[in-house]
């Protein structure tokens, strides 16, 4: 009974001491982006036929000044839970846009792939903040896909819908993200009109070392690939970490390919590296090992 009272008293300790942290961190972070400690990285993605590249996916990255490297797995679930998200988000769109606009300088159409919090899509106003992003940058809306996960629980889906519906007449593309892992994949394929599929990375891991039966794997990879096939929408495998599973994937028919095998998310001045002096050139990942390593 006397250790179990202590134990209650240990536990108030620990969830005290949890709640001040994350209610620091998101003091913190409210703080990190006029500080400049937030910066984007840039992961470079693949025609798996042909090997070129196609275009990048920004990704956020959070030096905090104590404790190092924050992953945006962390940080960004934090600030859509306190609307943080819209603020950050703007900024994300605003500053990927301005770097690919100065990379390609008229010449290197240089595809660019945004991660945007449902949060962001539910409101009345995102069509304008993109758009308004988009002249500031001079960057075209045809270069700009806008990547779309199930992170928290959809409100508004009228006005996701419209939105998504208003930005594809621009001509922005759209891509679900981590696909097959929320709950509502397939509703989103339904309901919105969708062009890229992101394959999440937990099925291209499986397919060459399975934690279950590895036909599951094969299976679940395959009937997205034909459902894919069938909706005539772009399918992108998210993780690919050897060559094994780059030829996996490449044989069981994904268009594009994003993985570690190819590159890292780089730093803005490494990614410049990769695009070469030669207008037009084409970039492979051949190439682009070479140049990084
Ligand atoms: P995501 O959009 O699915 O991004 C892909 C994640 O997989 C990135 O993690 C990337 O670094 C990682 N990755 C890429 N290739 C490999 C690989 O071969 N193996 C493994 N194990 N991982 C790989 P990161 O950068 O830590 O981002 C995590 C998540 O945070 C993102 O997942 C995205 O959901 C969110 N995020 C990042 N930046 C932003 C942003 O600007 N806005 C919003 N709303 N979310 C963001
Ligand atoms: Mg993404
Ligand atoms: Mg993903
Ligand atoms: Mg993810």
């Amino acid at each position: 009974k006397h250790a179990g009272k202590n134990g209650v008293k240990r536990y108030h300790a620990s969830v005290d001491a949890a709640l001040e942290e994350h209610k620091r961190l998101e003091r913190d972070l409210r703080g990190a982006l006029g500080r400049g400690e937030l910066h984007l990285c840039y992961q470079p993605m693949f025609h798996l036929g042909s090997g070129q590249l196609l275009k990048a996916e920004a990704l956020l990255r959070w030096r905090h000044p104590t404790r190092g490297w924050i992953s945006p797995a962390e940080f960004v679930p934090l600030a859509e839970a306190n609307g943080f998200i819209l603020t950050l988000g703007e900024w994300v769109l605003q500053a990927a846009m301005a770097q690919a606009r100065a990379w390609q300088g008229g010449q290197w159409p240089v595809r660019l792939s945004i991660n945007v919090s449902p949060l962001q899509f539910a409101q009345p106003n995102f069509k304008e903040t993109v758009l308004a992003a988009l002249r500031d940058a001079q960057f075209a809306p045809q270069l700009l896909e806008l990547e779309l996960t199930e992170s928290i629980v959809m409100r508004n889906p009228e006005i996701v819908r419209r939105n998504l519906q208003e930005l594809r007449n621009e001509g922005i593309t759209v891509a679900i993200d981590d696909f097959g892992t929320g709950y509502s994949s397939l509703s989103y394929l339904r309901d919105f009109d969708i062009n890229t599929i992101k394959i999440d990375r937990s099925f291209v891991r499986d397919l060459s070392t399975p934690r279950h039966a590895p036909q599951y794997a094969l299976a679940l990879v395959e009937a997205i690939v034909k459902l894919a096939g069938s909706l005539d929408v772009e399918l992108v495998a998210e993780g690919i970490e050897s060559r094994e599973q780059f030829e996996l994937v490449r044989s069981l028919g994904c268009d594009v390919g994003q993985g570690y095998f190819f590159a890292r998310p780089l730093s803005a001045s490494e990614f410049a590296r990769l695009l070469g002096r030669e207008p037009r050139q084409p970039v492979t990942f051949e190439r682009v090992r070479e140049v990084l390593s």
